[in-house]
């Protein structure tokens, strides 16, 4: 496959990753993923404001702007012919011989982008399982960081109890998932965390909140307690890669009946219309 290193595509063997690029080292940089639905970027423009928003928050200059990320994407979804798949694409502060603080401002950031291809396994996902853990993450959770040992860490304690997902909380106050946000229904009403510094502020959420009120169905951005959700009529969570799906099971307990409820049902279907309507079908 091609990846765009830096300005230009190359094939994925002529890149090298220099060992003291600040990204291998430190974890110091920014990334996003976007999904590909019939070979079309969805909410591209979102996700590729906020890597410059991320790039921001931890005072790293973008020396591209958005239409160039953009234009290079399009290429090389084109000459990847991804049709259903993912960009993965990274920013790092940049190579430097290995110091904590900045490098100085001549280092330019190394930026990657890359395709991967995931066959699309038709749209109303059944349910999922989900186990509560502490968030032991830092609290600028809302920069897409590549530092993700937090993250990581929930993720396998989900994996090793054969569950789907992490639901993090702090204090007993759910925060998102480990790589996802999660929302509840109490009342017929969606509930999900604020976007605040505790969370990442996920596109598929801000879409599924958009379709919400275009359609609607009410919602609060308010946390809720880790109670609240055991007791919630439906729990749900959203990413890029499982779009809404239903969470049916939480620390081994049945959520309500233990099946997808319809407010889920209906943002799934929401969400479908929401892709066809960016990308075709
Ligand atoms: N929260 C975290 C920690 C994430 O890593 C992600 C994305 O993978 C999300 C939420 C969901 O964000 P998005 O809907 O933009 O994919």
């Amino acid at each position: 496959g091609k990846i765009i290193f830096n300005g230009e595509i190359k094939s994925r063997t002529d890149v090298k990753v220099d060992i003291e690029d600040r990204g291998y080292q430190f974890g110091d940089g920014v990334y996003e993923v976007i999904r590909v639905y019939n070979g079309e970027l969805f909410a591209g423009d979102m996700h590729l404001n906020r890597l410059m928003d991320s790039a921001k928050l931890i005072q790293m200059k973008v020396p591209f702007t958005v239409a160039e990320i953009e234009t290079r994407v399009k290429e090389l979804i084109s000459e990847d012919q991804l049709q259903e798949g993912i960009i993965y694409m990274q920013l790092t502060r940049g190579v430097s011989p290995r110091t904590h603080a900045f490098p100085t401002s001549d280092v330019e950031p190394v930026f990657v982008a890359y395709t991967k291809e995931i066959p699309y396994a038709g749209r109303l996902k059944p349910g999922a399982k989900g186990i509560t853990t502490d968030d032991i993450r830092w609290l600028r959770c809302n920069i897409k960081s590549l530092n993700l040992l937090g993250n990581i860490m929930a993720k396998q304690v989900a994996v090793e109890a054969g569950c789907d997902e992490a639901i993090q909380h702090r204090d007993g106050l759910v925060t998102e998932g480990s790589s996802s946000n999660v929302s509840i229904v109490v009342d017929g009403t969606l509930k999900t965390h604020p976007a605040s510094n505790l969370i990442l502020n996920g596109i598929t959420r801000q879409v599924m909140l958009k379709l919400c009120a275009d359609h609607d169905i009410p919602y609060v951005e308010e946390a809720f307690t880790i109670e609240e959700m055991m007791a919630a009529e439906e729990v749900l969570y959203t990413s890029t890669s499982v779009e809404i799906t239903p969470i049916i099971t939480i620390d081994g307990q049945k959520i309500a009946a233990g099946a997808p409820g319809p407010v889920t049902e209906r943002l799934q279907q929401l969400f479908a219309d929401e892709i066809e309507r960016q990308c075709g079908s």
